[in-house]
């Protein structure tokens, strides 16, 4: 069973080397559809990866960043501040840059 949050790295789950900076448009024209599925994995798990990264940077939880009550590891309180950041020179600077205005959010 895998643990929450996680994605399967098993040989299973994992796709060759050699689609790893393939395209994805070119990795769901694969004609082996196991190869397309691991890449997929692997695409996933890497974009994960990331979010973890970044709730940890936030020091947010990096399930749900605090969005979903029904969250097994903050119940809906683990929006950033919510623990240590894992960077906290990276937040500091994040933070003055978007004061500065030299980082802009864009509303969805
Ligand atoms: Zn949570």
């Amino acid at each position: 069973m895998h643990a929450p949050n996680r994605i399967c790295t098993a040989s299973h789950c994992v796709a060759p080397e050699d689609t790893a900076e393939l395209p994805i448009v070119d990795i769901l024209d694969d004609p082996d559809p196991d190869l397309a599925v691991a890449a997929l994995a692997r695409e996933l798990s890497e974009v994960m990866q990331t979010l973890e990264d970044i709730a940890g940077i936030l020091g947010a939880c990096s399930t749900c960043f605090g969005l979903s009550t029904e969250c097994s590891y903050c119940e809906g309180h683990g929006s950033p501040g919510y623990r240590e950041s894992t960077e906290p020179a990276l937040l500091e600077y994040w933070k003055r840059a978007l004061i500065r205005g030299s980082i802009r959010l864009r509303p969805a």
